[in-house]
Formats: structure tokens, C-alpha cells, sequence
């Protein structure tokens, strides 16, 4: 799978995707991605890629032909089988879009800076908006970022116990059930028997158990998903 990030703030995005499982799965090649800095796209001296408004107001807007440039040399290369454009107002991203997402070769992220992007780049270039939450960041970077690490800690061989993502909060519309390490009893605060019994098929159901309890309780809504 490859993942293209463009970006007016590559740096931002370094150290997300170097570490733990994303960075081993870039190890391991079962996952490139690529930082695209959107600067390089530019034909000004001073590498300009926002503009201001028409019609006025505050704040600054991506202009589109960098990002016209920039998507087309990549599409020149490959295939794509999404273009996302990062956006509050996009539709909210889920475990089950980050399944989907997993499954797919190629694809493009574009980070939105300022007041956002010319509209006329999520009309003709994009074909997914995505947002992380009902809540406006400074830019697409880090929810580029979250994307990017959910999606790639679901190709198989990214943690070496499959089971690990399988069992993650959301897969199956559940939440995960608690865990615990040693010591079994801190300052009188135990570890459920049942975890220590050593009854592989008991634990299994009480975590089962667990799950559905926990997501009764505090995610009721995840059950009436579509
Ligand atoms: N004016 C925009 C609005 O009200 O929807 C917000 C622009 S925001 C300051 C700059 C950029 O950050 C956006 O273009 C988008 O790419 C990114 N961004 C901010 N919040 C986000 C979120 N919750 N999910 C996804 N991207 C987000």
C-alpha cells in the first residue's frame, strides 16, 4: 500500500509516522508513504500557496493550482483509488472507514491549511472529505496523521499479533474490555480472578462480556450504526 501526504507543513507530519507500528510497517515495506510538500509545486519565487478570499474576509485560502500539479504528477505515476481532502465539515472518520481505507493501493491526503482549500479542488480533485471530529484544528496534518496510523495499523503483518488489531475498540461495533498487567494485587487492588485462572475459553467469555457491558454502558449509540 502507498500513502501520499501533501503538505505545506511536512515537518509536522515526521515524527507521527516514525515511530512504533506505523514506522515498522515503513520498515518492514508493507507500506510507503510519502510527504509531499506542496511548496514544490509552486512557480513563484517566494513558493506561495494561499491567497486571499474573494469577497473579502479573514483568513487566507489554498489556492488550487499547486495542488492541481501536485495531484496530477502523482496521478501521472499511479493509480489512485482515493484523493482525501482532510475537513471538519467532511464525513466523520470511523474504524469501519479505516477497514475500507486498509484495503486500498494507493492513496492521496491532502492536508487543508488557513481558511481551507479553493473549492473548486474538493469539487473536480477530491473524491473523499474526511474529518477526525467536530472540532476545527490548525491544519490537516494531524488528522492526516491519525488516519494514516489507523489505517496502517490494519495491514496484516503491521503488529505482529494480528489478533491485537482484531480485538481494538470498535472492530465489531464493541469496545475493547479491560486490561491488566502485573503485579496481579497493588496496594490491595486485584486483577479479576478469572484473568489469573488460566481457563482460556472463561477469559474469552468474560472479555466478551467485558465488551458488550462496557459498550452498553458507555457507547450505546455504537450498536445503532449503520
Ligand atoms: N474554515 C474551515 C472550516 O470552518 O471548516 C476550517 C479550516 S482549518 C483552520 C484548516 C484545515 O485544517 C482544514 O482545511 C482541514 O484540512 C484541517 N482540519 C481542521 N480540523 C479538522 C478536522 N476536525 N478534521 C479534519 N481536518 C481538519
Amino acid at each position: 500500500m502507498r500513502i501520499d501526504i501533501i503538505t505545506v507543513l511536512p515537518e509536522l507530519l515526521e515524527s507521527p509516522l516514525n515511530f512504533s507500528i506505523v514506522k515498522r510497517a515503513r520498515d518492514k515495506g508493507l507500506v510507503e508513504i510519502n510527504v509531499i510538500n506542496l511548496r514544490d509545486f509552486t512557480s513563484d519565487k517566494y513558493k506561495t500557496v494561499d491567497d486571499y478570499a474573494f469577497g473579502g474576509g479573514a483568513g487566507m485560502v489554498m489556492m488550487i493550482e499547486p495542488v492541481f500539479k501536485a495531484i496530477e504528477k502523482l496521478k501521472s505515476e499511479r493509480e489512485y483509488d482515493e484523493i482525501i481532502y482532510t475537513s471538519p465539515d467532511g464525513e466523520r472518520f470511523t474504524q469501519r472507514m479505516a477497514n475500507m481505507l486498509s484495503l486500498k493501493n494507493n492513496i492521496i491526503i491532502l492536508a487543508g491549511h488557513y481558511k481551507g482549500v479553493d473549492q473548486r479542488i474538493r469539487e473536480h480533485l477530491i473524491t473523499r472529505e474526511i474529518s477526525i471530529g467536530d472540532y476545527v484544528l490548525s491544519g490537516g496534518e494531524i488528522p492526516a496523521a491519525a488516519i494514516t496510523d489507523a489505517i496502517v495499523r490494519l495491514i496484516p503483518g503491521a503488529i505482529s499479533d494480528e489478533q491485537s488489531a482484531l480485538s481494538d475498540s470498535f472492530q465489531d461495533d464493541l469496545l475493547a474490555p479491560p486490561v491488566y498487567t502485573r503485579p496481579a494485587d497493588f496496594n490491595g487492588w486485584k486483577v479479576p480472578d478469572i484473568l489469573l485462572s488460566g481457563h482460556t475459553a472463561e477469559i474469552d467469555k468474560w472479555r466478551h462480556e467485558q465488551s458488550l457491558e462496557r459498550t452498553h454502558k458507555l457507547r450505546p449509540d455504537l450498536s445503532k450504526d449503520e
